[in-house]
Formats: C-alpha cells, structure tokens, sequence
C-alpha cells in the first residue's frame, strides 16, 4: 500500500489523515514542522457556516456540518449565523445569496432579527438565519481528530518537514506555506486579526454569530467574552502577523452599537493569523504534480470545510473517486477565464 505523508497538522491535515484512517489507509504520516494546529487553525474564529455566496463554497460547508453535528453540543454549538442589512442594497444581495442557499438545501430563512436579546437592530432593514450554523473550538477540534487519527494508526510527527520524509504521495495542506513545495500554486497571505473583549456579564449561550453584511464586521461568544473580527480596510498581504491596534477604538464603538450590553467591555487580548488566499477564494484540492496533492487555499473558511474536504481527499487518494465532486477547486480552473469568485469572505 501506498506510503501517504500529510503536511501540516491542521484542521485540513487532520480532517484528511483521520477520513485515510477510517478507509482503512496503513501507511499515514501526519507531519507538522511546527505543532498541531500551530498555523491559521489555531488562530480561526471558528465560525462554522452554510452561507456563502457560491454553490461551490455552499456546497462543502453543507456537507461538513452533519460530521460537526455528530460530535455534539460539547464540540459544535448550533447557535446560527444571522447576517444583518442595514442599506437596500445589502439586503438584496442577502436575499439572492439566501434564495441560492436555500436551492442548495441550507435551511437559512428571513427573521425579525429582534429574537436576538439585546442586540440593536434600529438601523437594520432586513436580517437572514440559519439557525444550523454554529460555532466551535478550531485548535481543540483538531486535537480531538489528530488524537482519533494516531488511534486508528496515523503516525504523528510533530517538528518534522514533511518535505524529508519517504512518500509515495505528499499532500500539501500547510495553510498559508503551501507554495513552498516545488510546485507553483496561486496562494497569497492575506493577515487578518481577531479581538477578544474582557469578560462580560450575563452572555447568553445561544448568542448567534452576528454579522453586519455591508461591513464584515461580526461577533461571537466565546465563554463569558465576545470574539470580534472585520476585514481590513487596507488588505495587509503578506507573512507578517502584527496586531494593529489602531482598529481597536473603532471596533468597540461597532460593537457597543450593535450590542449595547458590551459597551463597557475592552479588548483583552488580540492576535493575528494568515489566509491562505487564492485569486478566486476556493480552495485548490486535487493532483498538482506526480506524487503530489494539495489541499490548501482555503482564504479564511478552511476550518468550517474540513470534515468535507478530509473525507473527499482520502476517497480519492485511496479509491481514485471522491465523493464529491471536486472539479471546481482543481488547479486547471486558473488555466481558463472561467472564475466564479467567492464574495462572502469574512
Ligand atoms: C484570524 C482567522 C480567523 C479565521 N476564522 C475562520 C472561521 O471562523 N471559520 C473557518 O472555517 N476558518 C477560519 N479561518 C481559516 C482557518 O483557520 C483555516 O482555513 C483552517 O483552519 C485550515 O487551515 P489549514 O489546515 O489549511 O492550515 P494551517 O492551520 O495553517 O496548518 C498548516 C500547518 O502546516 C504546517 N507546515 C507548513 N509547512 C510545513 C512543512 N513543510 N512540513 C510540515 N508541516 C508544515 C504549519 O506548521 C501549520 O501547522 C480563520 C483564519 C484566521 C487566520
């Protein structure tokens, strides 16, 4: 049987060694130069979400949400996502990305976003739910999948270069640095940050993730904190990982708006991570070289499509087939004009 190495210990890694595993793959390295869920996945929001702006995004968020539902509550918190308009326009494309989701089977409906305790929705025109989206733990998750994995068989190497290991097949899931295995692949760091505000009182468990649709800025509960996040309004490609504090002042005015019972709240700590972006936001998953496959490009959304995206790879690599169809996130796609970007990057 052939000798499968895995780089990067990831969600995707992960995802991927734990679906070989379970098709019954003897001969799995799962390596990380650095650590289990050292890269993007220990940095993520982990928001969990159906709602996107292409059948192609769509698709492998759907079909990872009935593996984050069989973990249970204690891993995958249904809370749902509730996207917010607050200008026409905002809510007609809300209403075209609701009417493509649901034709995709996502259970995501119209709401009067007031069912929601404290948040201000005065300047809100219209709200959209998907009350099966959720929330998680990206790094503790992970863990669990690599601990399952290495049960199964997996042999786990942390601080060790994928690259000097023996392999009849790589498979490059390194986030961020999978360009750096001899085969050139349209990947740019994007750095994005993440807020986390000092405790606050009395959060309700099932506070949604909320998310403003015309901004980008959104907000989960995480325990007794909230965890906010907005996109740049300068992209800041490249490698580094700094936390700007400029932003902060105007991040808390946002949310003290949208949710009056955090406007006492500081931020407590703040951090930065990469996206692994590609020219169109979906992922590169398939053949790139002889002997290697990547599975990398995620810009942003990884985490949520790893179940998916573990379990398509494997039944590829194994059986020559996944099971689903992954044409849409070859490599090729670039060769041609066809583009079908994602919008709903957050
Ligand atoms: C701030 C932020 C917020 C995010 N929020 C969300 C979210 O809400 N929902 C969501 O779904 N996604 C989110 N993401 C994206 C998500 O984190 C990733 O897409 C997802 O975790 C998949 O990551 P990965 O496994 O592809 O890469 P990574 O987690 O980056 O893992 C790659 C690993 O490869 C290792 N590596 C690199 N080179 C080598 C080598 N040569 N040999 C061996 N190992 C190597 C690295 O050490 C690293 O551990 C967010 C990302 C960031 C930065």
């Amino acid at each position: 049987m052939a000798r499968i190495v895995i780089a990067g210990c990831g969600s995707v890694g992960a995802c991927i060694g734990y679906h070989l595993a379970l098709l019954g793959a003897r001969d799995v390295v799962l390596a990380d130069r650095a650590g289990i869920a050292s890269g993007s996945t220990g940095k993520a929001m982990g928001g969990i979400r159906q709602q996107f702006s292409t059948a192609a995004e769509v698709r492998l968020a759907r079909e990872s949400i009935a593996f984050f539902e069989e973990l249970g509550s204690s891993w995958f918190q249904q809370v749902g996502y509730l996207f917010l308009a607050t200008t026409p326009e905002g809510l007609a494309e809300l209403e075209a990305r609701r009417e493509l989701q649901a034709k995709l089977g996502v259970p995501v409906e119209r709401v009067a976003p007031r069912f929601v305790a404290g948040l201000n929705v005065d300047d809100v025109l219209g709200a959209v739910f998907c009350a099966t989206d959720g929330v998680a733990d990206p790094p503790a998750l992970t863990r669990e999948i690599v601990r399952r994995a290495a049960e199964l068989g997996v042999d786990v190497r942390q601080h060790t270069d994928a690259r000097d290991l023996e392999r009849d097949v790589l498979v490059i899931a390194a986030g961020a640095h999978s360009s750096e295995f001899g085969v050139e692949l349209p990947i740019r760091p994007l750095a994005r940050q993440l807020l986390e505000t000092e405790p606050i009182r009395d959060l309700p468990p099932d506070l949604p993730m909320v998310i403003e649709a015309e901004t980008g800025f959104h907000f989960r509960r995480r325990d007794d904190c909230l965890r906010i996040a907005m996109p740049d309004a300068e992209p800041r490609w490249g490698f580094e990982e700094t936390v700007d504090e400029a932003v902060f002042a105007d991040r808390l005015e946002r949310l003290a708006h949208r949710y009056p019972p955090a406007a006492e709240a500081g931020i407590a700590h703040a951090w930065a991570g990469l996206y692994d972006m590609t020219p169109d936001a979906h992922p590169i998953i398939g053949p790139v070289a002889d002997g290697l496959y990547a599975a990398c490009g995620f810009s942003g959304h990884g985490f949520m499509q790893s179940p998916a995206v573990g379990r398509a790879v494997a039944a590829e690599l194994l059986r020559g087939e996944p099971d689903l169809d992954l044409t849409p996130y070859r490599l090729e796609r670039f060769d041609g004009d066809a583009r079908f970007p994602e919008a709903l990057v957050l």
